[in-house]
């Protein structure tokens, strides 16, 4: 390992040095099959000539000029989002963390626009927004706080999944101005809430004239059998939408959408990035959303998703320590009756690369490119992995 670089990450001992579709190779020619997409962000795969020929194009044109400037692609794929989505304008950053940030600072703004001093912000149990101050705070996991107290005010936390917790916090604070919420938790355990939440926290959101902030940034770009997440409810439409992870299919951009009087909070002075929305990114993003839709890669999502919940049903029906098969899409999770992050080892030497989150949840997010073979590659990699970890733990 190197001493140089902060020890931010335990790292597994590969390097890559290329990918082609869900195929990843290291220096020795090895190959293993991409069933994570760098968590939810090659979702076209490694080296998609969409992307790399759109990306060439763009460096060999211009890479960067300024947010003084107008931005062609920027305000293209502007557009384009708002389109697909339903929104009225967005805010173009790097990061899902920075993504969020936007958001939470256009909740504040419209809070204290309306005269409320304190703006709070409702968000949940088992919740992840990212590693930036308040989107730290924002996030329900202790070990992602701990250390960096003090940390931001106006957040109010509530259990996932649960409307009776947030008519409770509607009748009893004045502050709040907007609930956040995953429409399903990736990194709390690929939690999907019941059918009716989304538009529960829709009608209470309504009512209290809140608005409804949907954090798609794993969720979005197709990978829960939609092209954002909130789409498999009829009618429902979120005030702002934070966007980033598969957007540019690994070239860093992160985007904030919001609709109706949301969209017209921030103003020139009032938020920023030097990087956000730049020509190379963008022409990713361009690229990546005309693939998504020439393809109609969501609805592959969705049909390998199925297809790859029931085959591990079948392939782990009876196996004692599992707890759970459940997801939305290509967003999977298999819950064991224990901690599990070992697999990750396994699944590596293997030949395999795989996710474990929540301790024992295997979280697998594969390219929405995967063809029915690698699928059921996975599916078969995967079961034996688990069924010879379960078994050994019982003999141990
Ligand atoms: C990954 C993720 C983030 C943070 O994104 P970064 O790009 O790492 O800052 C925020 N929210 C959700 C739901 C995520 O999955």
């Amino acid at each position: 390992m190197n001493d140089h670089l902060m020890n931010t990450y335990s790292r597994l001992p590969v390097a890559f040095v290329r990918g082609e579709g869900a195929w990843l190779e290291d220096a020795g020619g090895r190959r293993y099959l991409d069933a994570l997409s760098g968590i939810a962000v090659c979702s076209l795969g490694h080296a998609h000539p969409a992307v790399r020929e759109a990306l060439c194009r763009q460096a060999g044109e211009l890479v960067h000029t300024s947010n003084l400037y107008r931005i062609p692609q920027q305000e293209a794929l502007g557009t384009r989002l708002c389109a697909a989505a339903g929104m009225d304008r967005v805010f173009f950053a790097n990061s899902g963390a920075e993504a969020n940030e936007a958001a939470i600072k256009l909740a504040r703004l419209y809070g204290h626009n309306q005269g409320i001093e304190e703006p709070a912000i409702v968000v949940m149990e088992g919740s992840f927004h990212g590693r930036t101050l308040a989107t730290l705070t924002a996030t329900g996991n202790r070990r992602v706080q701990a250390g960096f107290e003090p940390l931001l005010r106006g957040f109010v936390r509530a259990p996932y999944d649960d409307l009776e917790a947030i008519r409770t916090i509607a009748a009893n604070n004045r502050s709040v101005v907007a609930v956040l919420v995953e429409p399903v938790q990736g990194e709390g355990g690929v939690r999907v809430p019941d059918p009716g939440h989304l538009a529960g926290l829709r009608e209470i959101c309504d009512e209290q004239g809140w608005l409804l902030m949907l954090d798609e940034i794993q969720t979005g770009m197709g990978r829960t059998g939609r092209l954002f997440a909130f789409q498999h409810h009829a009618e429902l439409q979120p005030d702002v939408l934070t966007l980033a992870k598969a957007l540019g299919n690994g070239v860093p951009i992160g985007a904030c959408l919001a609709r109706g009087l949301a969209a017209e909070v921030l103003m020139p002075g009032s938020h920023g990035s030097t990087f956000g929305g730049n020509p190379l990114a963008c022409a990713a993003g361009l690229a990546v959303l005309d693939t998504l839709q020439a393809e109609d890669l969501p609805a592959r999502a969705a049909e390998l998703g199925a297809r790859m919940q029931q085959a591990f049903r079948e392939r782990l029906a009876g196996v004692d320590g599992v707890r759970d098969i459940r997801g939305l899409g290509l967003m999977l999770g298999i819950e064991l009756d224990r901690p599990c992050g070992e697999l990750v080892g396994h699944a590596l030497e293997a030949g395999l690369l795989i996710n474990v989150t929540a301790e024992r949840v295997v979280r697998l997010l594969p390219p929405l490119i995967l063809t029915d073979e690698e699928a059921d590659l996975v599916v078969d990699r995967v079961g034996t992995l688990i069924r010879d970890f379960l078994a050994e733990e019982q003999e141990a």
